[in-house]
């Protein structure tokens, strides 16, 4: 089906004028791939955006939703339930570290970064410490476009129309730093002590002023930041002895993406709050979920008066549609052992993407797990324009990529063989061939 309008859709962080002027069109999926409108195979170096991890059209999940639409297609979550949000909670919270055994339900990775941040806020109230308001992101990171996630985020152009956002927030350093450590084959050497200015703002601020630090513990969407070897470890260090909560939003990395359930489990650290989405249904069905350590939980139950314990949630929590599509995603993932199978083709695919080390325009290569990042040189005086012609050149010969500014992303579903891993890499070098 080819649309003959294109005007009503506003596109989302699209150049719409751009795009209807040219529309390139999905028009189906299966498996590894998408079809162009044209009738184009298009292999998924991407999982569409980061969250078709499983590959396409997988009949389970299909089914799954299918049956749910015809046996209860919607009921109300609030003061009443319905046995599938209670199932794929459970199901959820055994793919989380231990000590996390709740989960709150949104429908989307914004919302669930603003419900965790509300959920911090709640903790603190809840334990006599209402004072804790302040929150801490990370330039250069990506929560997602309602108000708290924009605030605690630090992309300016995702910022900078609208408004002053929310107050009392303050911000990381990120973590890249090409010249220290470009080309870096996993987590880099260089840069733990970056965590360490979480110090300075403590001593800025007063720790009884901060509720929460939220980071990504692989910064995706600004061109796949790995964090430095013991970044991570640091800042959960110092939250802890102040007595400040961390988040870690996994929208990209849960579930699978880095050869593990989450970055979690991966780097072994347990922060207190996780924010899921995209991974978790597989994208057929859109949900986002808050993964919630016990003590998190504990502590707003058991001082909230008789009544709503938590004045927070929407209309869609729990869509019975998405906890069909869920639980049958988590099954697949269990039955197929993609985590696992991430995880043995991730080295193939580090040797892989650094082949691109010589290629015309690359500065730097990083990654993690089934994520690449591909830094190019950005065209004197035309930002971004570089590898947007790549973007288009991929596309049109068969590959999806993924662009931020200048930055090639690839996250390839998990269940991508060598061959097509060749082949993604082997297209991006000859279109880095083609363009200026
Ligand atoms: N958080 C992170 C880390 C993300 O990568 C994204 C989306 O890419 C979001 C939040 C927002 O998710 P959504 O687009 O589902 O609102």
């Amino acid at each position: 089906m080819v649309p003959n309008d294109l005007a009503a859709h506003w596109m989302p962080f699209t150049n719409n004028r751009a795009f209807k002027a040219h529309p390139r069109m999905l028009v189906a999926a299966d498996g590894m791939f998408y079809t162009s409108h044209s009738g184009a195979s298009i292999l998924d170096g991407t999982a569409g955006l980061w969250c078709s991890n499983a590959g396409h059209n997988r009949q389970p999940i299909t089914d799954a939703i299918r049956r749910q639409a015809a046996e209860l297609d919607f009921a109300p979550g609030f003061q009443l339930g319905h046995p599938m949000a209670f199932s794929m909670a459970s199901a959820v919270s055994a793919m989380l570290p231990t000590e996390m055994n709740r989960v709150f339900f949104s429908n989307s990775g914004s919302e669930a970064v603003d419900t965790a941040l509300k959920i911090a806020l709640a903790f603190h109230r809840a334990r006599g410490d209402g004072q804790r308001t302040r929150l801490i992101g990370r330039e250069r990171g990506y929560h997602g476009t309602n108000f708290g996630g924009m605030s605690v985020g630090g992309i300016v152009n995702n910022r900078r129309t609208f408004g002053p956002l929310l107050p009392g927030v303050d911000h990381l350093p990120h973590t890249l730093n090409i010249s220290e450590a470009a080309f870096s084959r996993g987590q880099p050497e260089w840069g733990a002590h970056l965590a360490d200015d979480l110090e300075r703002l403590i001593g800025l601020h007063g720790a009884d002023t901060i509720a929460a630090v939220i980071v990504e513990p692989l910064a995706g969407s600004t061109g796949v930041l790995v964090p430095p070897r013991g970044y991570l470890e640091r800042l959960r260090e110092i939250t802890r002895t102040h007595g400040i909560l961390l988040i870690f939003d996994e929208v990209i990395t849960g579930f699978g993406r880095l050869g593990a359930p989450t970055a979690a489990h991966f780097f072994g650290i347990t922060p207190d709050l996780i924010t899921l989405a995209k991974g978790i249904t597989n994208a057929t069905v859109p949900m986002g979920a808050v993964g919630v350590s016990d003590h998190v939980h504990d502590t707003v139950m058991q001082t909230a008066p008789d009544g709503i314990e938590l004045f927070h949630g929407y209309t869609y929590s729990g869509h019975p549609l998405a906890c069909a599509a869920g639980l049958a995603t988590l099954e697949l993932y269990r039955s197929e052992q993609l985590f696992e199978q991430a995880a043995a083709l991730a080295p193939y695919f580090e040797s892989a993407v650094h082949r691109l080390a010589d290629a015309r325009h690359v500065i730097d290569i990083r990654n993690l797990g089934l994520v690449a990042g591909i830094e190019l040189a950005p065209r004197p005086g035309e930002p971004g324009k570089r590898a947007m012609e790549v973007f288009h050149h991929c596309f049109d010969n068969g590959v999806l990529i993924r662009v931020t500014g200048d930055i090639i992303a690839l996250s390839p579903p998990l269940i991508i063989d060598h061959a097509q891993i060749d082949r993604i890499v082997e297209q991006i070098g000859s279109s880095l061939g083609v363009v200026r």
